[in-house]
């Protein structure tokens, strides 16, 4: 098979997946899965023909995806691939660009400035900041901190990049306590060690309790959230981060999937935001591209610029270019699947599924206390915090909600008992999706009596 007969195989059985998506188990049964043996070949002395490559990958790995690409799949908080930004994505792989410069690539040192301007603009944040392309809000947080860490200690006339940390000042790290783990993640890779990490206490909902905030200075670095991963509460931002800044300190703000909405009618949860130094927010997740797609979005473009300079003798560029502005030097474009995804949307597309989403994450939460269920958040955004009325019942619903394989959503533990956590935030999901959703958890609260 020549390599356009084998592209147009591919094609032909992404075309057969998307048909099938809707009518599939929303997450494979059992026998399925046992079909993963299919790969448990030795490596081959030989090589296989492409074609046959292809035909296992398809025939042993298609019925086994999770169907987050599924209008019925609510887990964790998984968007789905817009149409758009999939096949920007699917045309990017015939370029096959390293997008670390403009000399490597015009077309995507172009298209992902065009990409940071429209992010700065859709969010509303500082447009003189500097964006970052990344694989995910954990690197993206990452390279935040680093290049926050580095400009506070700047700031105390001590050279990072020559000196490193030994003998350095001591950076403090104050997050909530609450944070998602991968910034906890980000911040121990990075040597902050997690014994020193001071938690700011939070309220009934999530959110740091200002009166509870630990003393900040110059040399701290202070990180909220936009959208608690549970409950989708925000952090209170107009007190917290002029104190903040009053200090001297540095803010940080994760917004993974929850910065999004401050491109729609929930702005006003994420007012005072744009006063931080450095946010980062995924594309993968609400704005439903493609994986892997982030961004690092940083005030002080020097300061990101400087953190992740990566000029060489052979490879100067300016500091605007990609590899000056997150880890990778070689890279796809991963702004461009962003860009598509917002041109496809515009302004009002994107407030139009935001709130969708919303409004859908509140039909929930009232179908489901109809039907008896206890929910446990304020339902602020798109996520549902769900209880029955014991833990067993919570757990056996649970269970025979994804057996079923008309839907899926995760589990999670609230206050230290079991809880569902539904997401809706799938350009899929249609009203439709959502009443079969109550539907189903309501007969399943009948059939699992506590
Ligand atoms: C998902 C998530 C992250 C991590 O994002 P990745 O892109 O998966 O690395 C961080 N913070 C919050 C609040 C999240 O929901």
């Amino acid at each position: 098979m020549d390599e356009h007969a084998l592209i147009a195989d591919a094609d032909r059985r992404a075309h057969a997946y998307l048909t099938s998506i809707g009518k599939r188990r929303v997450f494979p049964d059992a026998a399925t899965l046992s079909g993963l043996s299919a790969f448990d070949e030795p490596f081959p002395e030989q090589g296989k023909p492409p074609s046959d490559v292809l035909r296992l990958l398809d025939e042993s790995g298609s019925p086994a995806t999770a169907a987050s690409n599924d209008p019925r799949y609510f887990g964790f908080v998984i968007g789905a691939a817009l149409p758009a930004a999939a096949a920007a994505e699917r045309l990017m792989l015939a370029w096959d660009q390293c997008a670390s410069s403009f000399d490597n690539s015009p077309v995507a040192a172009t298209v992902e400035r065009i990409a940071a301007r429209w992010v700065l603009d859709a969010l509303d944040l500082p447009r003189e900041s500097a964006v970052g392309f990344g694989t995910s809000a954990t690197a993206c947080t990452l390279v935040a901190i680093a290049a926050a860490r580095r400009a506070l200690l700047a700031r105390k006339g001590w050279d990072y990049d020559e000196d490193g940390l030994i003998g350095a000042p001591e950076v403090k790290v104050v997050i909530s306590e609450l944070a998602h783990i991968t910034v906890k993640k980000a911040l121990r890779v990075l040597g902050f060690g997690m014994k020193r990490i001071v938690a700011a206490p939070v309220d009934a909902h999530a959110r740091i309790d200002p009166d509870r905030l630990p003393a900040l200075d110059d040399m701290t670095i202070l990180c909220l959230q936009a959208g608690e991963v549970n409950t989708g509460e925000f952090d209170p931002f107009p007190t917290l981060i002029p104190r903040a800044r009053a200090a001297g300190a540095w803010v940080h703000v994760d917004g993974a999937f929850g910065l999004w909405a401050r491109a729609s009618s929930k702005a006003p949860l994420t007012d005072g935001i744009d006063a931080a130094d450095s946010w980062t927010t995924d594309g993968h997740k609400w704005l439903n591209t493609p994986y892997d797609g982030a961004m690092t979005i940083c005030r002080e473009a020097a300061a990101l610029a400087s953190a992740m300079n990566s000029d060489a003798a052979y490879s100067a560029a300016s500091q605007d270019a990609q590899k000056n502005l997150n880890l990778e030097f070689s890279r796809r474009p991963r702004g461009i699947p962003i860009w598509a995804a917002l041109r496809a949307l515009g302004r009002t597309g994107i407030a139009a599924m935001v709130e969708r989403h919303c409004a859908q994450a509140s039909r929930i939460a009232d179908g489901l206390r109809a039907g008896g269920y206890q929910v446990l958040n304020r339902v602020v955004l798109n996520q549902v915090l769900v209880r029955a009325d014991t833990d067993e019942q919570t757990v056996a619903i649970r269970q025979a909600a994804q057996a079923s394989g008309d839907v899926w959503f995760g589990p999670t533990v609230w206050q230290g008992r079991p809880a569902f956590r539904i997401s809706v935030s799938s350009w899929r999901t249609g009203d439709e999706h959502v009443e079969q959703l109550i539907e189903l958890l309501c007969r399943l609260r009948g059939t699992h009596a506590a």
